[in-house]
């Protein structure tokens, strides 16, 4: 048996009548830049979030940048986010003119610490950027209690958290804005790059869409310098199409973790995913802990069975990142985890038969 990491044939094959009819009516329409399939993808995804608004950008990565930047966060402002992330968090940050500040994350979660964030702040700080990595929220009501407490600005990063919840509350709607990307291996992805803003906030959105189209009030009449950070029509119309299916598939991943959860958790030196009370994870990535992490990842190869890790360099220790003088030992728990965590295989296309396999393969790993 061969078990990929991800298998996004599997998931067109699951949608293709309904793809190739969205791709056609784009190009039937020549809606290719922006326009009414984007809009409409708009509409959806907002309320998807329990949200007023949602801007369609060109990825995640726009996003995170476009919210900084409508928030008002720039130069000589510190931004505070995990130090365990993927690295377009931070460098949003630096392309907003501001200073990323790492955090160490807590190590049942591997999400931001909420109790180590106010030896960061300091009269720089304008914003927080919790991140909820793995399609599991951070502890915001904590982080959402200092924020305002210090009068900050909060941008969830919630790339990997289409549809998860805290407290009956949607990843993406708690914060300031919300930001999310669509890139193809998300649990919404795009046929390419994509990525949106969602808020409530209606001047923030308005500067948003604004940014994303050159500045432009109207048509060539720019009333800032702004950037081309437009989603494509084709992305639109394709993530309208798999919005519809997205709560299944999310049900489904979460039987998925279920079945992996009670099959490892006897499992001599394995770790699994946290379970509290309260977050409903849409399980992005099934990432699970081991001592022996490179040699299981190894062994799990041998065996046709590919995992990831996510990510294995903390962004402290990134060479990108050198400039801000962050020694090993800075935040021990993200350096710690950053050597054990190997993700499983995890997808709704995935068969039950393929996680008895992957969790059967990890039991008859040898431990010396
Ligand atoms: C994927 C991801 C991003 C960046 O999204 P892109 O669409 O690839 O630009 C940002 N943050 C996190 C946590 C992500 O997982």
């Amino acid at each position: 048996m061969k078990v990929p990491f991800l298998d996004l044939l599997a998931q067109y094959r699951s949608i293709e009548a309904d793809a190739q009819a969205a791709l056609n009516s784009v190009i039937e329409k020549t809606a290719f830049a922006g326009g009414p399939f984007v809009s409409q993808f708009e509409e959806e995804f907002a309320a998807f979030c329990d949200c007023e608004r949602a801007v369609g950008v060109g990825s995640g990565t726009d996003a995170l940048w476009a919210a900084l930047l409508a928030m008002g966060v720039g130069s000589g402002d510190e931004v505070i986010t995990a130090a365990n992330t993927f690295i377009a968090t931070a460098e949003a940050i630096s392309f907003a003119g501001a200073r990323p500040v790492f955090v160490d994350v807590e190590e049942h979660s591997y999400n931001m610490d909420p109790a180590q964030l106010s030896e960061r702040i300091n009269n720089r700080t304008r914003a927080i950027i919790p991140v909820h990595l793995y399609g599991r929220t951070a502890d915001m009501d904590p982080i959402l209690e200092i924020a305002s407490k210090h009068n900050l600005v909060v941008i969830e990063d919630a790339s990997q958290a289409h549809g998860a919840e805290y407290k009956g509350r949607r990843a993406g709607s708690m914060g300031d804005m919300g930001c999310f990307s669509f890139y193809p291996g998300k649990n919404l992805g795009a046929f390419g790059e994509a990525g949106a803003i969602v808020t409530n906030r209606t001047e923030q959105a308005k500067y948003a869409a604004q940014f994303r189209d050159h500045g432009q009030a109207q048509k060539y009449y720019h009333d800032m310098i702004g950037w081309n950070a437009r989603m494509d029509g084709i992305q639109g119309a394709i993530l309208s199409v798999k919005l519809k299916r997205l709560d299944e598939w999310n049900a489904i991943r979460r039987r998925h973790a279920d079945l992996y959860d009670e099959l490892l958790a006897p499992v001599k030196d394995v770790i699994t995913p946290p379970r509290t009370e309260g977050y409903l994870s849409v399980y992005h990535i099934y990432a699970i802990r081991h001592p022996r992490r490179d040699d299981l990842m190894e062994y799990l190869k041998s065996k046709d069975i590919y995992c990831g890790i996510h990510y294995p360099v903390p962004l402290h220790l990134q060479k990108a990142y050198e400039s801000l003088a962050l020694d090993k030992g800075a935040f021990p728990v993200s350096e710690k985890v950053a050597g054990e965590i190997i993700s499983l295989p995890m997808y709704a296309e995935l068969t039950e038969e393929q996680i008895h396999y992957v969790a059967e393969m990890i039991r008859s790993f040898p431990t010396n």
